[in-house]
């Protein structure tokens, strides 16, 4: 409806401009911008407006605002910034290694004089040069479970099979498809990182010699890379929490629920701290476990980031899913169920007498904790590498219906033999951190090596 004022100058002949909007970050930024970008689409629809968006946005209210702009004036261009990972952590990761050139001077300034760094693997490539520099030991404290993986230059382009020394190799098709591409950041970062490792003074793992025998006895073995001497491998685990805890969180309503139930009656599911599950996914979940007349605690997440996650239950869930719920709670029937969007403490609960099985997305925290409190785990792997354990890659996300969930958890809820090999690793966790026990010799072993270094 508004008039083309720069048609009207140029006698209407001159082709059409178009802007292209290139705007920072923060509220403070970016309110000017959609403002001015607002006021031009208003007064003049014959200029072309692009709005450069780089995915994630810092905040919900950035995003927020995009949307907003981007709904109110449909003509207004939006493009995507193509270089950037749209994953917020990867985002953070990314942002630490750019600023890795202050690590340095934060290292050599510390007092008393910084002897060892320990670092995440995704910062290696990184952080070991500069210690190095420095004369610092430097040691990997590896999240994940001992099968470090050794990237091969496979024919082509692409990134090859992954051999797992004394374990198994995994073919390409297998592998996490944002590895697949050698020209990604992230792969590359990835590669970078897993070169550099050889060069660690030590591998800290969240394992234990007894849950991972094979894997741990070839990274000892020196068969990761044949002709280089592999840094040494030091199982600590199952890593416990800060804080030892007997009764501290015996006020939450979860536990309080937890309380009421029968020994081993409920199937906890929970999928991580960052990995969503799509709508589609959590009717057939919520589905199965209802069918599977076990009693459960669902631990729900619907985004990646906890801040985006303002999702009610009630619309995620559907009405008659919770209410069905409460009622059977009232009139004492046998099923109970209850679903939660808070944080919980995960390690305690997994220790709760009543709960019996973990339907997880099997993120190797989660794995190990399951293993200490010795519960058996229905393993769903999702995302990321959580997959390789699958031997398969269906796409990213593929849907498992209510009826399997439902006949697997019955399955493993009533298998004893599944129970009585959960609890035996459960024993043997508490034996490796106990006094005496591997890991508590391997951290013995890592102490005396600071030492000797210092
Ligand atoms: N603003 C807003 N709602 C908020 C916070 C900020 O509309 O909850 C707007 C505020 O009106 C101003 C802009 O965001 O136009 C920048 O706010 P501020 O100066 O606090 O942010 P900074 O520039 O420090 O990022
Ligand atoms: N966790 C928790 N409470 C929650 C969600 C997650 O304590 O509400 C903990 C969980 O116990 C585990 C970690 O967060 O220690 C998640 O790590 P994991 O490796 O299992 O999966 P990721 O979230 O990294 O995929």
């Amino acid at each position: 409806a508004t008039k083309s004022l720069l048609g009207e100058l140029n006698g209407g002949g001159a082709s059409r401009p178009h802007v292209m909007f290139i705007p920072s970050a923060g509220m403070g930024h970016l309110l000017p911008f959609f403002r001015f970008i607002a006021s031009l689409a208003r007064h003049d629809d014959d200029v072309d407006i692009s709005v450069v968006t780089v995915l994630p946005t810092v905040s919900a209210a950035e995003a927020d605002h995009f949307s907003g702009l981007f709904a109110a004036f449909p003509r207004v261009r939006r493009v995507d910034f193509p270089s950037h990972d749209r994953d917020p952590f990867i985002v953070r990761w990314e942002a630490l290694r750019r600023s890795a050139h202050l690590i340095g001077p934060l290292i050599a300034g510390a007092a008393p004089r910084v002897s060892a760094v320990i670092t995440d693997v995704t910062l290696t490539s990184h952080v070991i040069p500069i210690a190095k520099k420095l004369g610092v030991q430097c040691h990997v404290l590896f999240i994940s479970c001992a099968t470090i993986k050794k990237a091969e230059q496979g024919p082509g382009a692409g990134v090859g099979a992954v051999d797992i020394p004394g374990v198994r190799r995994i073919p390409e098709s297998c592998l996490p498809q944002p590895l697949l591409d050698l020209n990604k950041q992230f792969t590359k970062q990835f590669i970078d990182n897993g070169r550099e490792n050889i060069n660690a003074d030590g591998i800290l793992v969240n394992t234990f010699d007894a849950l991972e025998p094979a894997a741990l006895a070839a990274l000892r073995d020196g068969k990761v890379v044949p002709g280089f001497p592999f840094p040494p491998v030091y199982a600590i685990g199952p890593l416990r929490s800060v804080v030892d805890k007997e009764d501290s969180s015996s006020s939450s309503p979860v536990v309080a629920w937890l309380d009421k139930q029968p020994a081993r009656s409920v199937v906890y599911v929970a999928f991580g701290n960052r990995s969503a599950v799509s709508h589609a996914h959590i009717r057939e979940i919520a589905a199965g476990l209802e069918a599977s007349g076990c009693r459960f605690l669902w631990v729900l997440k619907t985004t990646k980031v906890d801040r985006d996650d303002t999702a009610e239950l009630t619309d995620v869930l559907g009405e008659g899913f919770l209410e069905r719920l409460h009622q059977q709670q009232g009139q004492g029937q046998g099923q109970h169920g209850m679903v939660t969007k808070e944080w919980v403490d995960q390690e305690a609960l997994l220790k709760h007498a009543s709960v019996g099985l973990y339907l997880s997305h099997s993120g190797w925290n989660s794995v190990t904790e399951a293993a200490a409190a010795g519960v058996p785990l229905l393993a769903w792997p999702r995302g990321g590498d959580h997959r390789v354990n699958h031997w398969s890659w269906d796409g990213e996300d593929w849907l498992v219906t209510g009826e399997e969930i439902a006949e697997k958890v019955k399955e493993v809820m009533s298998d004893a033999a599944v129970r009585a090999r959960a609890t035996r690793t459960g024993e043997e966790a508490a034996m490796a951190v106990a006094e005496g026990g591997t890991s508590y010799r391997s951290m013995q072993q890592f102490v005396s090596s600071l030492k000797k270094a210092t």
